[in-house]
């Protein structure tokens, strides 16, 4: 099967040295099996992505020398298909509506256990939502309250059973139930980065998707998603990340390392590169 990679940002904000490397590393992965490469813009957060980040992705990408496959495809025009998904896990009974708030989930985790309960992925929901009955959910809905769509994990893995992965050659054990009740549609926008990144791998035959090291363990519930939505499972190779100056891996704040400032202080692709082994 001829090899298909992605890189898949976000724009909300300029990208740095760590999404070079990331988008060279699937890049390469790709080129060096005479396979497939194509970006994806993932865009579904409205309210932090922008425009000109869009368009410093396709600048960036063209300085690099990173070819990709036209069309890009760019998860904001996509909305109707996730929300396909989402109806057949919510016929599934997989579903839950969720109206609690952040704060609600905080206060509610001291009730219950004196502090706030961290999963991989932040706090973990207590379930507070999961037993409201069908009125008490209808009165909610047309009070007008905002609702994010959660996955009940027991039902989800009770139907699964035990699931693994592959990573680069070994097989590895999904835990999503580590997670808890993710939320797979927020309340602004009706999916998801674990929905939308896990349906459009499939959608265009990801073969293999290489990704940093901080994505390992939402590889966990893609893997559940998959198995439930009857999905290919693409082979993993998480990568390690870029530090920068202060030991911390580089995020989008820090300005000085991103790829627009690199190209402005007259650093050249190829020494990007080069600093990147
Ligand atoms: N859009 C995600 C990010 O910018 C990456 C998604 C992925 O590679 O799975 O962090």
């Amino acid at each position: 099967m001829r090899c298909v990679t992605r890189f898949a940002p976000s724009p909300t904000g300029l990208l740095h040295l760590g999404h070079a490397f990331a988008a060279c590393r699937a890049h390469d992965y790709a080129t060096a099996r005479g396979g497939r490469f194509l970006l994806r813009i993932e865009d579904i957060d409205r309210g932090r992505c922008r425009p000109e980040f869009e368009a410093a992705i396709f600048e960036d990408m063209a300085w690099l020398g990173l070819d990709y496959e036209q069309p890009v495809r760019r998860q904001s025009d996509h909305l109707a298909y996730y929300g396909g998904f989402l109806d057949r896990l919510e016929a599934d009974g997989l579903l839950y509506p969720c109206f609690c708030t952040r704060k609600d989930v905080e206060r509610e985790l001291i009730d219950l256990l004196g502090a706030p309960h961290h999963g991989p992925d932040g706090l973990i929901y207590p379930g507070t939502c999961r037993d409201l009955s069908i009125a008490e959910r209808e009165a909610q809905i047309s009070a007008g309250k905002p609702f994010a769509l959660r996955l009940n994990m027991a039902a989800a893995l009770a139907r699964t059973g035990p699931l693994t992965y592959i990573e680069s050659s070994d097989e590895v054990v999904a835990r999503p139930e580590r997670f808890g009740d993710v939320v797979l549609a927020r309340k602004e926008v009706r999916t998801s980065y674990h929905l939308s990144v896990t349906v459009d791998d499939a959608l265009q035959g990801m073969t293999d998707v290489v990704r940093g090291e901080d994505l390992r363990d939402a590889t966990d519930i893609h893997r559940l998603l998959q198995a439930l939505l009857g999905l290919p499972s693409p082979i993993y190779h998480h990568h390690g990340l870029i530090m920068g100056p202060d030991g911390k891996r580089l995020a989008k704040r820090d300005k000085s390392e991103t790829l627009q400032a690199l190209r402005a202080r007259g650093v050249t692709a190829g020494e990007v590169r080069h600093r990147l082994g």
